[in-house]
C-alpha cells in the first residue's frame, strides 16, 4: 500500500471534533448533536438517516453488500440531571452515565430548562469556601456532597423554581477544548466525538479520493452509548460485521499511548472476534498506521450491545488512545491520523 498523506483529513478531523464539542449532548439529550452529525455527513455527500432513538446511519457505499460493515462511534457524553432542588437553591444532581464528581468538581455548567431557556452554574462541594469549611479536605465527593451553585439571584427552593427550573433538567459540563501547538487535543467528553470526527475523516477521504469500498459500509453515530443500549438495533441489512471506533485506553499496565491507534483484543465483554482483531492489526501494518494492542480492565462497548440485542455479526473495536477517560481527556492529532489510516486499510 502507498504511503497516505493525511495531514488534510486529520486537520479536518480535529476541526469537526472541536465543532462538535461545543455542542452540549449528555446522554438523553442528543437530538442537537445528531442533527449537527447528520447534516455534515450530508455535506460531504453522504446519505444520512435519523433512527427512531435518535441515532444517525450513514450509508458510506461499497460493493459487497451481502458483507457489510458497520462502524459504530456514539455522540452522546456524560453529564447530569437535576435530581433535588434544595431549600437554598443549590442543585443536587445525579450523574447521567459515568460522570464522576471527583474530577466534576469546579466545573462550569448549563441547566437547560424545558420551557425557559438555560441558566449558568458551577459544579461545586457543599460550603465551598476553604475559609469556612474545616471538612473540605477530608469530604469525600460525591453527588450528595456536591451541588450546583447558579449564576442567579437564588436563595431557596422557590426563587429555583420561579426560573422554569425543575427536577429532571438536564445539566452540561463545559468540555474546556484545547489543541495545544504540540498536537495534543485536551477537553472532556473526546469519548467519543474525536471517533466521530474520525468517521467524518473517513467519509470525506472516501469522497474525495473517488473511493468504492470493498465491502457495504456504514456508519451509526450511536446515543446511548454511555448507558449501554447505543448500539443496539439499527444494524443495515446485510451486515456480517461491526467495528466500534471508541477512545482507546491509555494507562498503568497497558501499552498504548495518545499518539496510536488502539486495537481491543479484550474488555469487561469478553475477547473481541480473533479474526477481526487479527485483521485489524494487519490493516495496521500494512498502512504503516502506529498501533497497540491492548486489554480494557473496565469497559464496554457499543459493538457488545449491538451483539446482545440479538445480532449475528462478528465484532472489534479500535480507537485513538485516549488519557484520563472521563475527565478531562487527553488524546494527539497522531492518535486520530493512526486510527483514519488503520480504517482507510481496513474499509476501502
Ligand atoms: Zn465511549
Amino acid at each position: 500500500m502507498k504511503k497516505l498523506n493525511l495531514k488534510k483529513y486529520t486537520d479536518f478531523i480535529v476541526k469537526e471534533t472541536s465543532d462538535l464539542l461545543s455542542i452540549d449532548s449528555p446522554t438523553g439529550y442528543t437530538e442537537e448533536a445528531a442533527a449537527w452529525v447528520k447534516k455534515e455527513f450530508e455535506k460531504l455527500g453522504f446519505k444520512a438517516t435519523l433512527t427512531n432513538k435518535g441515532g444517525v446511519i450513514v450509508d458510506l457505499t461499497g460493493k459487497d453488500k451481502k458483507n457489510g460493515l458497520l462502524l459504530e462511534a456514539h455522540t452522546d457524553t456524560l453529564g447530569g440531571m437535576v435530581a433535588t432542588i434544595k431549600s437554598n437553591g443549590r442543585l443536587q444532581l445525579t450523574n447521567l452515565g459515568g460522570m464522576n464528581p471527583n474530577n466534576a468538581e469546579t466545573e462550569n455548567v448549563r441547566v437547560v430548562t424545558k420551557f425557559n431557556g438555560i441558566y449558568e452554574g458551577t459544579f461545586q462541594l457543599n460550603n465551598a469556601s476553604i475559609h469556612v469549611n474545616g471538612d473540605y479536605d477530608d469530604t469525600k465527593r460525591t453527588w450528595e456532597s456536591c451541588e450546583v451553585v447558579l449564576d442567579e439571584d437564588v436563595n431557596s427552593k422557590e426563587d429555583v423554581e420561579k426560573l422554569g427550573i425543575s427536577v429532571g433538567d438536564i445539566v452540561c459540563f463545559e468540555p474546556n477544548v484545547r489543541v495545544t501547538k504540540s498536537g495534543y487535543i485536551k477537553s472532556r467528553f473526546l469519548d467519543d466525538k474525536l471517533s466521530v470526527g474520525i468517521l467524518l475523516g473517513l467519509a470525506k477521504y472516501i469522497k474525495e479520493n473517488k473511493i468504492t469500498p470493498k465491502r457495504a459500509l456504514y456508519a451509526h453515530i450511536t446515543v446511548f452509548e454511555e448507558v449501554g443500549h447505543g448500539g443496539c438495533g439499527s444494524v443495515p441489512e446485510g451486515c456480517t460485521e461491526a467495528i466500534s471506533v471508541d477512545m482507546g485506553c491509555v494507562g498503568d499496565g497497558l501499552t498504548c499511548t495518545e499518539r496510536q491507534v488502539s486495537i481491543c483484543a479484550k474488555d469487561s465483554g469478553g475477547p473481541y472476534s480473533y479474526p477481526i482483531v487479527q485483521a485489524l492489526m494487519q490493516a495496521a501494518k500494512d498502512t504503516g498506521a502506529d498501533y497497540a494492542v491492548d486489554i480494557y480492565p473496565h469497559y464496554g462497548s457499543d459493538v457488545e450491545a449491538t451483539l446482545r440485542s440479538g445480532n449475528d455479526l462478528r465484532h472489534g473495536l479500535i480507537g485513538a488512545g485516549v488519557y484520563a477517560s472521563h475527565g478531562y481527556e487527553r488524546s494527539h492529532r497522531d492518535g486520530a491520523e493512526n486510527t483514519l489510516k488503520l480504517l482507510i486499510g481496513y474499509c476501502c
